[in-house]
């Protein structure tokens, strides 16, 4: 029999049981989020296998209807979260299962404070979602097959925590249905979670949201519509929150949102999220961004790149379209007018969102310009369409408060211009301090005339692009740009 010739077991990276201590004891405070984790998964392998199965019926085998089913086995102490999604081939489990923290172990370890409430936001950054099974479970089996492989080409893979923390077995297996089993043996003194009515008020707490059914016994826990179709006054803020959790995979609630349905050429529906916090990678262009997209209710596609221009690459977010066809690949993505609309109206909603933001909740803006004010500054030289709107929502550091915190608008510094003062004067340099230490700013701060500090990398981009605010030119201090007339005023004085 191939199971008991070809079980394996193979080791994880050296960090991972650091890791996984480190995880546990971050978030076991708000350790039954294992269960919207799961969830969450076993969602997104449902809309995989919708999509998958646009182009071959056939792996909808006897099951058409889609759902997870959660199951309690109070005996063994067990909690199994199943689905039947796409499923997992061998390889995949080795690369999706087996590798955890796929992308910058070290650099995780680098970030960690020990700060228990900042851990396991970086935690739910780094993607380890599926161990989250760990906080309540010592052993987790998984067992999966993918969709169109036969029964016998199941895969079973376990890890158990006590007896073998740096290693996991994998066998095959037989599965008659798709999809995955997560099966967790709890660890002792987790007893509570084995109580039904406990399970339904996670269920519905976290994964109320999830589109397709969500069952234990033949009772349906969740909605189970897409929440981004419902209508708005029909969803709260606490749905809102842990649907962007889902789709960002990210632990923390998003700073805020803006929820549309677009009617007109292409009628669609956005929902588009700012994060509280820049994700570890948003420097790296190559890394994933963009927004989900989903044709008539059917997932097509995560980081759908060609949805929002890349200075807006921190939105996550749902765009389903009532138009586009349901075969649309990333290529076609790239030449669509209809996509180019979309953009543009997505595009609009972010910065209508933002606007609104920097006038009526200023704390708010602040967070959002200090953690994402670089890149939405390339926005002025990437998109000349929306230049003024953006030159609105920029920030700087100034003479004015001498502070660090990149806190003054154009239209501040505009007001607080000295009368025959028809410029906006600025300073670049490498660093805060640099920029206001430069000796060209002396004669300015002599005269009174504020000066605006430059010193993120991008500025000098920023600069090269934005011409003018309102018909006042910027002008750099350090090129002897000086208005002759303010420097007549000053030999007066
Ligand atoms: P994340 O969900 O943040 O990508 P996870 O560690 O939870 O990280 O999962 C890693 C990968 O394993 C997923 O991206 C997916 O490809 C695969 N996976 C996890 N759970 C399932 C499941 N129930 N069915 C199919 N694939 C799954």
């Amino acid at each position: 029999m191939p199971e008991t010739t070809t079980r394996e077991t193979l080791g994880f990276q050296a960090e991972v049981k650091q890791l996984l201590d480190l995880m546990i004891h971050s978030l076991y405070s708000n350790k039954e989020i294992f269960l919207r984790e799961l969830i969450s998964n076993a969602a997104d392998a449902a809309d995989k296998l919708r999509f998958a199965a646009l182009a071959n019926n056939a792996l909808y085998e006897s099951e058409p209807e889609l759902k997870v089913r959660i199951a309690v086995d109070k005996a063994a102490r067990t909690i199994t979260v199943s689905d039947n999604g796409i499923g997992m081939s061998r390889a995949e489990v080795i690369q999706n299962i087996g590798i955890i923290a796929k992308s910058g172990t070290r650099e995780f370890f680098q970030q960690l404070t020990g700060d228990q409430a900042k851990d396991a936001r970086l935690i739910g950054k780094f993607g380890v979602s599926f161990y989250s099974a760990f906080i309540v479970a010592d052993r987790v089996t998984l067992v999966t097959r993918r969709a169109g492989l036969p029964a016998i080409e199941a895969v079973r893979w376990e890890c158990d925590m006590e007896k073998a923390a740096g290693q996991y077995s994998i066998e095959p297996t037989e599965k008659p249905g798709r999809g995955t089993d997560v099966i967790l043996h709890l660890r002792e003194g987790e007893d509570e979670l084995l109580d039904e009515y406990r399970l339904k008020a996670i269920i519905r707490k976290y994964s109320d949201h999830i589109a397709i059914p969500i069952v234990m016994g033949d009772e349906a826990i969740n909605q189970a519509s897409a929440l981004w179709a419902r209508p708005k006054q029909e969803i709260n803020e606490e749905q809102y929150i842990e649907f962007y959790k889902h789709i960002a995979h990210d632990f923390e609630a998003p700073l805020a949102w803006t929820h549309n349905r677009v009617e007109g050429r292409q009628e669609y529906i956005q929902l588009l999220y700012i994060p509280a916090q820049a994700p570890y990678d948003l420097w790296d262009r190559q890394q994933r961004h963009g927004l989900k997209l989903y044709v008539r209710r059917v997932f097509i596609m995560d980081d759908a790149q060609q949805l929002l221009p890349p200075y807006l690459r921190f939105v996550r977010g749902v765009v389903d379209s009532n138009d586009l066809p349901l075969n649309i690949s990333r290529e076609l993505l790239q030449q669509s007018r209809d996509v180019d609309a979309i953009r543009a109206g997505c595009t609009k909603r972010v910065l209508d969102l933002l606007d609104e933001l920097a006038t009526n909740q200023q704390e708010k803006y602040a967070t959002f310009w200090q953690q994402f004010g670089r890149v939405l500054k390339e926005g002025i030289g990437e998109d000349a369409a929306n230049r003024e709107r953006l030159a609105r929502l920029l920030r700087f550091s100034s003479t004015h408060a001498d502070s660090e915190e990149q806190a003054v608008s154009l239209a501040d510094y505009v007001g607080r211009m000295k009368p025959r003062q028809d410029k906006i004067y600025y300073v670049t340099a490498e660093t805060y301090l640099a920029a206001r230490n430069s000796p060209h700013l002396e004669m300015f701060r002599k005269r009174g005339v504020e000066v605006l500090l430059l010193f993120d990398r991008v500025d000098e981009w920023l600069v090269a692009n934005l011409a003018e605010y309102e018909g006042k030119r910027l002008a750099s201090v350090a090129r002897g740009d000086v208005d002759p007339a303010e420097g007549a005023e000053e030999r007066a004085r």
